[in-house]
């Protein structure tokens, strides 16, 4: 199931935030977005989840016209979502947090399965499972809150810059995660202010500078690029 973007743009108020903006993710692919502080990164990925006011020409999931469904409904279409910042639900323990993200199954043997294999995805989290989740560090949160949007076994996994204020350690095991997930099968939308993870994680990417793609490419054509080189990887 490919997911598929075509003129999508975000305004808030007089700021124009994401312009015309188009790409696609093709079933199993990892396809990065990179970009620097206020491009239009989380815009783009909240407009795909119809969470901020939008303008899009298509917006759709295999056969699916994703532009008119509900942000809440959208886990019911094979869509996974996690938010930057984490957001997990600081005052219930971790296991509620990942039941939580399981809210549109039914609590069977299936989803037990799904929450046996979060737990070994992260272990940590198998281990801190009766823990209020605000009691977790910022790196276990983060992981809370991709295990929480796995829950729904999701096909394709939108993910907010997973990496940000993790420690360079951490950083490692979350690409050991998102490659895994790729491995399986999952596809990935990761966005990122970390362009190394960003390639390594995926292979296509875009970069967006002011609400708008300047550059498109193979991870590996990208990562190559002195303009990349110098603007985003520091190099
Ligand atoms: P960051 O890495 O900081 O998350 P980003 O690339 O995700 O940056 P966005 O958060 O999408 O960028 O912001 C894009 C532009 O839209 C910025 O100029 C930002 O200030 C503006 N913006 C974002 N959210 C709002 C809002 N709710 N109201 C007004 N302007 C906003």
């Amino acid at each position: 199931m490919t997911l598929v973007v075509e003129g999508l743009s975000v305004h808030y108020g007089g700021v124009s935030a994401v312009r015309n903006l188009g790409f696609d993710v093709p079933g199993g692919e990892a396809v990065g977005v990179i970009g620097a502080n206020g491009a239009g990164k989380t815009s783009t990925l909240k407009a795909i989840m119809g969470l901020v006011p939008r303008q899009v020409a298509s917006l759709r999931f295999g056969d699916i016209d994703l532009s008119t469904v509900a942000a809440r409904n959208m886990v019911r279409h094979g869509i996974g979502y996690v938010p930057e910042g984490r957001h997990v639900f600081a005052g219930l323990p971790v296991e509620k947090n990942l039941l939580l993200g399981a809210y549109a199954r039914a609590w069977n043997a299936a989803t037990r399965t799904t929450l046996a294999e979060v737990y070994e995805l992260f272990p940590v989290l198998g281990e801190m499972r009766g823990r209020l989740a605000g009691a977790l560090s910022g790196g276990q949160q983060q992981m809370l809150a991709i295990g929480r949007a796995l829950m729904s076994r999701p096909k394709l996994l939108l993910l907010d810059e997973p990496s940000m204020g993790l420690s360079p350690k951490l950083v490692e095991d979350i690409l050991a995660v998102l490659l895994r997930l790729r491995g399986e099968g999952m596809s990935l939308l990761l966005v990122e202010q970390n362009a190394k993870l960003t390639f390594e994680a995926t292979s296509r990417c875009l970069v967006v500078e002011n609400g708008e793609v300047a550059m498109t490419g193979t991870s590996a054509q990208l990562r190559h690029d002195p303009r990349v080189r110098k603007i985003y990887l520091g190099l």
